[in-house]
């Protein structure tokens, strides 16, 4: 309780890193899991290796996309908000600086500094730079540094193309009989590994995470091979 400020400030840069790496192994994940069921669903119908080429590339640069574009429009909604909430408080400190000067003193005080000292740093931050002290203690945002749209869509673009591209090759790869067990096998594995990591990034227990999530992943290739396989039967 000695520094209260201090440590807040790092746990919200490791927080948003621990975010950024939950979001990596998120899209890894969706990347695995959609892209299996996609080609072995494709599998249950056809031995034709390049048709299971075409389907998982299709299936690997459909979902990156669409997972880039969300991102993409997300963020920029949140980076809207932010900004508008900027523009709120630049106003804000314009037309009452008193008051301004009044909160920002509370909101030290709530995070543990004694009235004078609180009132003499709130002082001292809107003395250098009001707007940027106004969106740290109180709306918990840099507004030099907010999320890049851009970026958040290149990650998460990158993050599924990763996670596809195992599927993908495990599919393609070994000789026809064993196309199948080989990407089963290896994409249980992988998703043993991101449940696992995404459990220990958001400190919770492993065991039941990975169980579930392995679970998800073998749900949905059973499904789509039997479809696959049913309408491969049928000679759809
Ligand atoms: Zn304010």
């Amino acid at each position: 309780m000695t520094e209260p400020t201090h440590d807040e400030a790092h746990g919200q840069a490791l927080g948003a890193r621990l975010n950024w790496l939950r979001a990596a192994v998120l899209g890894a994940n969706d990347g695995i899991v959609s892209t299996a069921g996609l080609v072995v669903g494709v599998a249950g119908a056809t031995a034709d290796r390049s048709t299971l080429l075409t389907a998982g590339l299709a299936g690997l640069l459909a979902g990156s996309m669409s997972m880039a574009a969300g991102e993409y429009v997300s963020v920029s909604t949140q980076r809207d908000t932010e900004k508008a909430a900027l523009a709120l408080e630049r106003r804000e400190l314009r037309e009452q600086p008193e008051a301004e000067l009044e909160e920002l003193t509370e909101l030290l005080e709530e995070r543990g500094l004694t009235q004078e000292v609180a009132r003499e740093a709130a002082e001292q931050l809107t003395e250098r730079d009001a707007l940027r002290a106004h969106a740290r203690v109180e709306l918990g945002i840099d507004p030099d540094d907010l999320t890049n749209p851009w970026h958040a869509a290149w990650a998460s673009f990158l993050a599924f193309t990763v996670g596809a591209l195992l599927p993908l090759l495990a599919i393609v790869l070994p000789p026809s009989d064993w196309r199948v067990p080989v990407t089963v096998v290896s994409v249980l594995a992988a998703l043993t590994l991101t449940g696992w990591s995404s459990a220990r990034l958001g400190a919770a227990g492993p065991g039941r995470a990975i169980l579930r999530n392995v679970a998800g992943g073998a749900l949905a290739m059973a499904v789509t091979y039997a479809a696959g396989w049913l309408l491969g039967a049928a000679g759809v």
